[in-house]
């Protein structure tokens, strides 16, 4: 039985008892997942409107589960979040992406930025800014082949802090984006507080952006906002040449999605990276 307050005892209903039970098995296979190298990055290209030219690529992490196959972060992250095991986890995912991003160079393909994702919990740990850099320097790849994306909430949060840890990334070298730009509820006054380079539009204004005339002017509204503080933009989640066709229309930098290229596995973004510059 579960204690309540005040003297008041609530049993587990088997559905609580189930929804445990399979938490607890998941928390399981999530430790020994790091530990087997379960995960692996799959990347995204980041493409330039205009010309189409692949400028840089963002690293998705993945789980192959011996049973359940390629399972995405939206199941896993969470959790890894709340048991702490995010810390472990996302300093993988960093290493790992800089490291493919300097093998990539190695092998003579072209100086792309590797884009990285922080969790809310990642970005406050301790020394983040020191952690990064001793990373950059292990591995042997410029700073500015390395981007992270964060979250306005994250952000928000304690925006004095937000701001210092920014300031130390971006001394660097490394490019900062707002990742989901629009979903975070919160007031645009961050905006000129933190040392930023790029908002990412999220994929639910970029839709219906053919069709609907509020998306449309949310997204128009977000580029020129960005423009007038001399940031870059980029959309996520460009399925149609429609939706492209009118990202271009409204001056729009970058963009990502289906459209060009899903998110790949090593090797296959290999071979995507050789056909795109011809090689
Ligand atoms: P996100 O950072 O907003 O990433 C974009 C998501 O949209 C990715 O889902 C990507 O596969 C998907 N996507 C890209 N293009 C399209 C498109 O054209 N159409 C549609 N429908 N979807 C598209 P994914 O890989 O499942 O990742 C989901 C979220 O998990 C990410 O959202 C990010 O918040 C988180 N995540 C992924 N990798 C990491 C990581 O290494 N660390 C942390 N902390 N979070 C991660
Ligand atoms: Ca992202
Ligand atoms: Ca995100
Ligand atoms: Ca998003």
């Amino acid at each position: 039985a579960k204690r309540m307050g005040r003297g008041n005892y609530q049993f587990f209903t088997p559905e609580m008892n189930a929804a445990a039970s399979a938490r607890l098995a998941l928390e399981k296979a999530l430790r020994r997942a790091l530990d087997q190298r379960e995960f692996e990055l799959h990347y995204q290209p980041k493409v330039d409107v205009k010309s189409g030219q692949v400028l840089g690529m963002e690293a998705l992490l993945r789980w192959r589960h011996p049973e359940r196959g390629l399972v995405p972060p939206a199941e896993f992250i969470p959790l890894a979040e709340e048991i702490g095991l995010i810390g472990p986890i996302g300093a993988w995912v960093l290493e790992t992406a800089c490291r493919q991003n300097r093998d990539w160079q190695q092998q003579g393909l072209p100086k792309l930025r590797v884009a990285v994702n922080l969790s809310a919990v990642q970005f406050r740990q301790q020394n983040l800014p020191e952690f990064v850099a001793g990373v950059l320097k292990d591995v042997g790849l410029d700073a500015s082949c390395l981007e992270l994306e964060v979250t306005e909430s994250v952000v928000m949060h304690n925006a004095k802090e937000a701001a210092q840890i920014l300031e130390k990334l971006h001394a660097q070298g490394i490019h900062i984006s707002i990742d989901d730009f629009g979903t975070g509820y919160s007031s645009l006054s961050y905006l000129k507080q933190f040392r930023l380079d790029t908002l990412k539009i999220d994929r639910s204004f970029v839709r219906d952006i053919s069709s609907d005339a509020d998306d449309a002017a949310i997204v128009r509204s977000v580029i020129a906002l960005a423009h007038s503080l001399r940031l870059g933009v980029i959309a996520e989640g460009v399925e149609t040449s429609e939706q492209l066709a009118f990202l271009e229309s409204l001056d729009c930098d970058e963009y990502q999605g289906y459209l060009r290229s899903k998110p790949l596995s090593v090797p296959d973004f290999e071979a995507f990276l050789r056909d795109a510059i011809g090689a």
